[in-house]
């Protein structure tokens, strides 16, 4: 024990962004309050407009979390039962829950050493039932969608998993703008995160559009229209108010990001056996998360942990080996390199307003794990 112990950095701090928005939040609520308008109000279809424009399309529907937006911009699209759609074996569990919530068969495809899902083997697994591949854009960083797109052919459908690439952009274009339709996710911890939960789909078909804005709904535009069984997952005005506020500024704040991953970058520098996140060519990354590799990771990850250093795992397994998905049939040694990352990946610390000195203190502590 030491007499000063150093202070302890947590894995990520949503306060900085809170404070900033939270005296124009409060008269927001209030304004919700008097009117009643609680769900699918005017702070909703502006935050849509709003966000539409900043994801470069021109239809946003708002929905009521980052799973739902998946399974309504597959809905949208019309790819259900009969239809496979390849997921990378890597992700957030819900690409994979949203194939399976539509009726449609996953097909799980390998990851490429950047963490992003592999053209080269989804070439490998697309069949004549192909409907759909759906690129994640992992970490913060758009996947490569146009090397999809050669790897499938011209009739398969492009769908994006943006729920963790607010911001970001490929070749100068916006994330959400990928493929025919996009889900996107404001769970707080995203890079622009709601009060609660809280999702979208962005999309430039209006056709598309129409058919998740009724399936959100229970199937219908308006009261007492049932067009189609839907559902309810309705974004509510309260959310839409804060999403709105948090707009402005996330630009700013993923700046702030990039700048933690440029100081990280310098400080892990030499450190033996940690390999550092890439990024490729083409791509601004926002740094949803920022991963790196090292060898003997769950002593490393215990030792940062046990340095008052919060550090996580994204994710401790891919999608074959979870028991939820165990009837996929594909054992240990199906996707190599997904394996073996979620093996190697830690996620460090990384937020908005992360100081130099927080980042040094997480250096200091994964340097000492790595070379004992
Ligand atoms: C967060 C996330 C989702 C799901 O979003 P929820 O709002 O939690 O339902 C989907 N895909 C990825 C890659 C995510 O990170």
């Amino acid at each position: 024990m030491t007499a000063n112990p150093r202070p302890s950095v947590p894995f990520v701090d949503l306060r900085p962004q809170n404070v900033a928005i939270n005296d124009e939040a409060v008269g927001a609520f209030a304004e919700i309050c008097e009117s009643g308008a609680f769900v699918l109000g005017p702070q909703v279809r502006r935050f849509e407009e709003e966000y539409a424009a900043f994801a470069g399309v021109e239809h946003c529907i708002g929905v009521g979390n980052g799973t739902d937006a998946l399974v309504l911009a597959l809905r949208g699209a019309g790819i259900g039962a009969g239809d496979e759609v390849i997921v990378p074996a890597n992700t957030f569990v819900a690409t994979a829950e949203a194939v399976a919530i539509v009726g449609a068969d996953l097909v799980l495809a390998d990851c490429d050493e950047d963490f992003l899902i592999d053209p080269v083997d989804v070439a490998r697994r697309v069949t004549g039932r192909t409907r759909a591949v759906i690129g994640v854009d992992l970490y913060g960083q758009v996947a490569p969608f146009e090397q999809l797109r050669e790897a499938v052919g011209g009739d398969v459908l492009l769908v994006e998993d943006a729920a963790q690439s607010q911001g970001a952009s490929r070749n100068g274009r916006p994330a959400g703008s990928f493929g025919v339709a996009a889900g996107t996710s404001f769970y707080p911890g995203k890079n622009l995160g709601a009060y609660g939960d809280a999702g979208a789909v962005t999309t430039g078909s209006a056709e598309i559009a129409d058919r998740v804005r009724a399936l959100r709904n229970h199937g219908g535009v308006a009261k007492y229209e049932h067009l189609d069984v839907g559902t309810n997952s309705r974004l509510d005005s309260v959310q839409a108010a804060v999403l709105s506020l948090k707009l402005e500024r996330l630009k700013g704040w993923n700046a702030e990001r990039d700048e933690a991953a440029q100081r990280y970058a310098t400080l892990l520098a030499d450190l033996p056996g940690v390999v550092l996140p890439r990024v490729l060519p083409g791509n601004q990354h926002v740094w949803h998360l920022y991963v790196a590799r090292v060898a003997d990771r769950d002593r490393v990850l215990r030792e940062l942990l046990d340095a008052g250093v919060g550090a996580g795992i994204h994710y401790p397994a891919p999608v074959h080996l979870w028991p939820a998905f165990s009837w996929l049939g594909h054992g240990a040694g199906s996707f190599p390199v997904a394996e073996a990352l979620a093996q190697e990946i830690i996620s460090l610390p990384m937020f908005p307003g992360i100081t130099g000195e927080q980042q040094e203190i997480v250096a200091d502590a994964l340097s000492q794990a790595v070379r004992r």
